[in-house]
């Protein structure tokens, strides 16, 4: 089944297929140009950091505990605190996060921790509540997010392009919801930034000085790993800038629309996203993927790892494009490596995609 994740968001632009949702801009090329080849031997770096920096110290007997939203922000904030601190998860991976209703279990788990990480930008709608619920006037919340400049996947096509391709917009501009769409998109951003490695580096220091701050005796431990991790996180970078840099403006439809940082860091394009419904596509909006596909040369449709949908997979016959898979890492392993590994086998499939 698809999950709902995709489907909800992707129906806040309206039913069937869009032809055009974030046509992103070129991002810099100028900068994808690196060649140090030292860049992919250390990827084992960060255990051992951790190890070197978790050896028992009288902080230890006191840990913090610190509770995290959904799989990336457990990820980086274990990869910051190592066995500093204790960390939990409330949003159990494999729950999907954008639909996500809190249980009491969470308002229990917030109510006796000292720090809670979320990502931000609109993406855990559930938290409201649950911190109100909790009740815990000691707690310190940290955005993840803070100091990142979220992207809107509709204002480029509107800014930048919607009198050159306004012809491509029509199917937009009809709709009567779509002005305030728009005005909540702008409010919010797309929240899938932990799928940029550059956008990472930025999560992770936010959790790392908010970590210090409530947590002050294990500044160093903090410091250590966080350095270790964004040290993998840079050469995470490199790889996908070597790569992709060989299919400058390769271009992509998804179903759900997580990728849109990641196109403009690697200078990839998603064009559209197709929104899949509970029972069939309308022949209208199989035209229109056709076209976009079309118009856009587009090289790629991708689902998402454990999704097996009958009409995905008719689209994608349609469209005589060949259904791969990428993760949006909203679900996975909680193993702070597994970040990498994610996002190399992402790699892989848009490397081979964009071929
Ligand atoms: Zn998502």
């Amino acid at each position: 089944m698809i999950r709902t994740c995709s489907r909800r968001k992707t129906s806040r632009h309206g039913r069937g297929i869009l032809p055009l949702i974030g046509l992103l801009m070129l991002s810099l090329s100028a900068g994808c140009t690196q060649s140090d080849t030292n860049q992919t031997t250390t990827p084992q770096q960060s255990p051992q950091a951790q190890e070197a920096t978790s050896t028992p110290s009288p902080q230890s007997l006191r840990k913090i505990k610190v509770v995290t939203t959904f799989l990336p922000m457990y990820m980086f904030t274990k990869a910051v605190v190592g066995n500093a601190a204790d960390v939990e998860i409330l949003v159990p991976p494999g729950t999907e996060v954008h639909e996500y209703q809190s249980t009491p279990e969470n308002v229990k788990a917030i109510a006796t921790a000292n720090v809670l990480v979320e990502n931000g930008l609109g993406l855990e709608e559930f938290l409201d509540s649950t911190i109100k619920n909790a009740q815990n006037p000691k707690l310190s919340v940290i955005d993840a997010s803070k100091n990142i400049q979220p992207l809107n996947e509709i204002s480029p096509v509107e800014k930048t392009s919607k009198k050159e391709e306004e012809h491509d917009h029509e199917h937009d501009e009809k709709s009567g919801t779509k002005a305030a769409e728009h005005d909540h998109e702008h409010a919010e951003g797309n929240p899938h930034v932990w799928l940029d490695p550059v956008l990472v580096k930025q999560q992770v220091a936010n959790i790392r000085d908010g970590l210090i701050a409530a947590d002050p005796a294990n500044k160093a431990t903090y410091e250590a790993n966080t350095a270790a991790y964004i040290k993998q996180l840079d050469n995470l970078n490199s790889e996908f800038q070597q790569t992709l840099q060989k299919t400058p403006s390769c271009t992509f439809i998804t179903f759900h629309d997580a990728f849109p940082y990641l196109a403009k860091r690697y200078n990839i394009k998603q064009v559209a996203v197709v929104e899949i419904p509970e029972d069939q596509l309308a022949p209208a909006d199989v035209q229109n993927a056709v076209n976009a596909v079309k118009k856009y040369k587009v090289k790629a449709l991708f689902s998402e790892p454990g999704v097996d949908n009958k009409l995905l997979t008719s689209l994608s016959k349609d469209l005589n494009l060949t259904l791969r898979s990428l993760n949006s890492l909203e679900t996975g392993n909680t193993d702070p490596q597994y970040y990498f590994k994610a996002m190399r086998d992402n790699l892989q499939t848009l490397e081979t995609a964009c071929q």
